[in-house]
């Protein structure tokens, strides 16, 4: 029967503020109901009006190797079986963060946590702490979490709709948050100057995936290494959206620079809600109990989180061709949209790193917010559209990054390219769509 995703959203939106648990997946941006999930396999998701996507939102993320992985479904299974939470230390978490630690290269001492959001917010905590300064340079059009002090020229949601500073953080709190451009060194240079000594941190996307998909420029993250050194602020690599997915060992491992902390999110929890902050033994011996950064969760570290994330990284670890066949599959897809592209004589700009992708609605390199701005949104809705209509489940935003798992196939992404040549002829006028 169709119109059930409808149907629900309505009652939904009676009950939970705009129908969903996250702004996102309300398709504000691109208008109509979201399809509501009834399960998902591999590459493939179905919703509750029975229609097939292929998902290249993958859970925003996490889901590196596909929907329902029977190894990680197994895993979850075994360990809800032997109880859900206990709020005290096992041998399965002390096994994963010995993992974390031998993959993700600047990581030496791990702290399991619940979400990006906590991890970024525990990560700048600790910053001040070790520090003693107040301020933190991030940049406009990255997300690091709806923590206040994020919340201050941010990407992802928050830019797509327009609010990126959000009402209900304070002045101060805002004061605190300097906002340089990404890829721009001249205006880390500035923030730097003006505020002497007090900068604590600088916290970084090593590729920027809350503004569609922004590579670092050469020397970019080098750079940021450098004036951290000289100013004596800690670099903060943000690798929720990047760890074990541009490289085993994430960006830092892909750029080869050395970040003093990392977060880490999405995958590492393997579908369920899992995150770390990690980095310099020094460093971590300032969190509680250890030191005097306070930081702690009833659920962190939870048996089932646990379970799922270190079947994932384990899987990763054994295979780790899984990372040249990422890129060839993001390649085909690339090399698809360039061809549809020539094709259809859209302009429009892919960018992809590995796994991630984005395909801008605007002639020039996005390189930064700015230029990411530059995207006309209504034709990206309008081709939007026509990939959902088609079976394609793109990220309901122009400002959000795709993603690719190892369960994409070959015929996958030629279904995809078939649709985009579609979408895209039809993205120019109104009532194509
Ligand atoms: N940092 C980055 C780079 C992210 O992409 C996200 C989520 N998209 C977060 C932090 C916040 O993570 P969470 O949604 O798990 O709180």
């Amino acid at each position: 029967m169709s119109g059930q995703n409808e149907r629900w959203f309505d009652r939904a939106r009676k009950c939970i503020p705009g129908g969903v648990n996250s702004p996102v997946r309300a398709f504000k941006a691109v208008g109509g109901a979201p399809p509501f999930i009834k399960r998902g396999k591999g590459s493939h998701l179905w919703d509750i009006d029975g229609n097939e996507y292929i998902d290249y939102v993958g859970s925003w993320g996490p889901l590196l190797l596909g929907h329902a992985r029977p190894e990680i479904v197994e895993a979850v299974t075994l360990a809800a079986q032997g109880g859900t939470s206990f709020g005290a230390p096992t041998i399965a978490e002390v096994e994963l963060a010995e993992l974390i630690c031998e993959l993700v290269p600047s990581v030496e001492v791990v702290r399991l946590v619940n979400s990006g959001t906590e991890a970024c917010m525990s990560a700048i905590r600790l910053a001040r702490g070790a520090t003693g300064r107040e301020k933190i340079i991030k940049f406009v059009g990255c997300y690091h979490g709806h923590a206040d002090s994020f919340l201050i020229e941010a990407g992802s949601g928050a830019a797509t709709f327009g609010t990126p500073s959000s009402p209900g953080v304070t002045e101060g709190t805002a004061r605190d948050t300097l906002n340089a451009r990404y890829n721009d060194l001249a205006s880390v240079d500035a923030l730097l100057e003006a505020n002497g000594g007090n900068v604590a941190a600088i916290i970084v996307e090593p590729v920027a995936g809350n503004m569609g998909c922004v590579p670092p420029a050469d020397g970019f993250l080098t750079g940021l290494r450098e004036r951290c050194d000289r100013h004596g602020a800690l670099l903060i690599f943000d690798e929720v959206m990047t760890g074990f997915r541009v490289a085993l060992g994430g960006g830092q491992e892909r750029y080869d620079v050395r970040p003093d902390l990392t977060t880490l999110g999405k995958i590492i929890g393997g579908g369920l809600p899992m995150a770390a902050y990690g980095g310099r033994a020094d460093l971590m011996r300032h969190v509680a109990p250890e030191g005097p950064v306070y930081q702690a969760g009833t659920l962190s570290g939870n048996p089932i989180a646990v379970a799922a994330g270190t079947a994932m990284l384990r899987i990763l670890k054994a295979n780790p061709e899984i990372y040249d066949d990422l890129e060839r599959t993001g390649a085909r897809l690339e090399q698809g949209t360039r061809d549809a592209l020539a094709e259809t004589g859209i302009s429009a700009t892919p960018q992809r790193v590995g796994a991630m992708h984005c395909l801008y609605f605007t002639p020039n390199p996005v390189i930064d917010w700015d230029t990411a701005a530059k995207s006309k949104t209504q034709q990206f809705n309008r081709y939007f559209q026509s990939m959902l209509a088609s079976g394609i489940y793109l990220a309901p935003s122009q400002f959000e990054a795709g993603f690719i798992s190892t369960a994409h196939t070959d015929e996958d992404i030629d279904r995809t390219i078939e649709a985009m040549r579609r979408a895209l002829a039809g993205s120019l006028s109104e009532d194509s769509a």
